[in-house]
Order: structure tokens, then C-alpha cells, then sequence
């Protein structure tokens, strides 16, 4: 059980308020899977266009018409672009211009009703309850903040952005860095012991620690703690009470 007495409660997403397994399992093969039948659907769009100009280049060519062998748009060049990217998922390539296509397809996904993004039962009423006690909600995720936002107003259990203040990614630093979280404070207005950051990563929650912030490891059921746990451990957001300070 942690009790905080505080401002504001910054949470990270994956392994936090959401299964990690949602990305692995759920995100990935959707894009996986979807490429071909979104480029038959959007491929008048500006943004997937320079997606896939920024794949030619990425892949060394000098531009789409360059890299694709067959005529775009096209079923011959929807489907080559499906097989490419699939290959290119198989190495995890993290390359620019597939993560803009992958970012498009999911957000289509999500606009369309049939992306779901998961959060864990407990998360919507723990998210009503900190509200009512006076405490504002920050995300801090290493995902864009446009992602995380797109994340949060559709998930499994409806739109949770109003109960979200803040958003921090990576532009804030990385999440592993003690001045991340310097800079997250001041950005915030409160001194750090104002703020919990609560996240399933040890070394995240020592550089907040360090920082000065309170710090909360959640350590979902079927997950084991690595190592020695030094910051409080919950197993759901059921176990922390919150109170404005
Ligand atoms: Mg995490």
C-alpha cells in the first residue's frame, strides 16, 4: 500500500497502466496485417505518402517511384509495400519512415473502432478516485505524446484523456535520465516530492527517485520483481491512496 500525499501523479503506460502484451500481441500484428488493405483505402493521403517516400529513403532510394517496383498506387505495389514492411518488422526496425506508416495504420485503427487500446480493470476508477481527491494525471511514456493521447482516448474502458493533465515523452529526455525528470517538475510548477511517479522499470524509478520524486514500482501479477525491490511495490493501482497535500 502507498499512501501520497501530493499534487499530481505521473504514470508511465506499458507494464504500468497497460499490459505490455497489448503492443506485442495487439499493435504490431494489427500493422502487420493491415498495410496492404489501408493503402488501398488512403493512399490519396499526403501523410502516407511522404510515409512511404520516407521508407524509399530510408531503404536507400531517392524516392517512393524509385524503391517500389511496381507503379503506386497499385494492388501489385499495396501488396510489395505489405511484404516490405512485414520484413522489415521481422529485424524490429525502428526506421523512421515505418514508424510514420505504423503510426497512420493505428491511428486509423483506432479512429475506426477496431483498435482497442488496453488498460487494466482497476485503471479508470483509480483514475476517477485520484481526481476526486484534488490530484491532476500526467503520462510519462517513451511512445509520442500524439500516440499516448491517441493511446488514452480509446481504450477498452472509453476516452480517459479528461482525467489526464499532462503529457511528457522523450523531447522531456530519456526516462532512465535524472534530469528528465528535473525538467517534468519544473515544467509541472511543483517541487518534485509534489509528484509519485509510479512505473514497472527500477532504473525509471531510481532517476525519479534521485530527482526527489515519490516513487511507486508496479509490479503487475504474473510479473516478478527484478532484483531487490527499493521503491514501494504495488500490484494494482487499488493499493495506492492518494490525497491532495
Ligand atoms: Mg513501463
Amino acid at each position: 500500500m502507498i499512501e501520497f500525499r501530493g499534487v499530481r501523479i505521473l504514470l508511465d503506460i506499458e507494464g504500468t497502466t497497460s499490459d505490455i502484451a497489448f503492443v506485442r500481441d495487439v499493435l504490431f500484428p494489427y500493422a502487420r496485417r493491415e498495410v496492404a488493405p489501408f493503402l488501398e483505402r488512403h493512399s490519396h493521403q499526403t501523410t502516407v505518402q511522404s510515409a512511404l517516400n520516407q521508407m524509399a529513403i530510408d531503404a536507400g532510394a531517392a524516392d517512393l517511384a524509385h524503391w517500389c517496383p511496381h507503379p503506386f498506387p497499385s494492388p501489385e505495389a499495396q501488396t510489395w509495400i505489405g511484404a516490405e514492411v512485414g520484413r522489415w518488422m521481422d529485424v524490429d526496425s525502428k526506421k523512421t519512415g515505418l514508424k510514420a506508416l505504423q503510426g497512420l495504420i493505428w491511428e486509423s485503427g483506432y479512429r475506426d473502432g477496431s483498435l482497442r487500446a488496453h488498460v487494466y480493470p482497476e485503471v479508470p476508477a483509480a483514475f476517477q478516485r485520484w481526481t476526486d481527491a484534488g490530484l491532476s494525471l500526467a503520462i510519462y511514456s517513451s511512445g509520442s505524446i500524439p500516440a499516448q493521447k491517441l493511446l488514452f482516448t480509446h481504450t477498452v474502458a472509453g476516452d480517459l484523456t479528461p482525467f489526464l493533465s499532462a503529457y511528457f515523452d522523450t523531447t522531456s529526455g530519456p526516462k532512465r535520465a535524472v534530469a528528465s525528470y528535473h525538467t517534468i517538475v519544473a515544467a509541472s510548477g511543483l517541487a518534485p516530492a509534489e509528484m509519485l511517479f509510479l512505473s514497472d522499470i527500477p532504473e525509471e524509478l531510481d532517476a525519479a527517485r534521485e530527482a526527489g520524486l515519490g516513487t511507486g514500482h508496479v509490479v503487475r501479477r504474473g510479473t516478478v520483481v527484478a532484483g531487490t525491490a527499493i521503491h514501494p511495490v504495488v500490484s494494482s493501482f487499488d493499493e495506492i491512496s492518494a490525497v491532495r497535500a
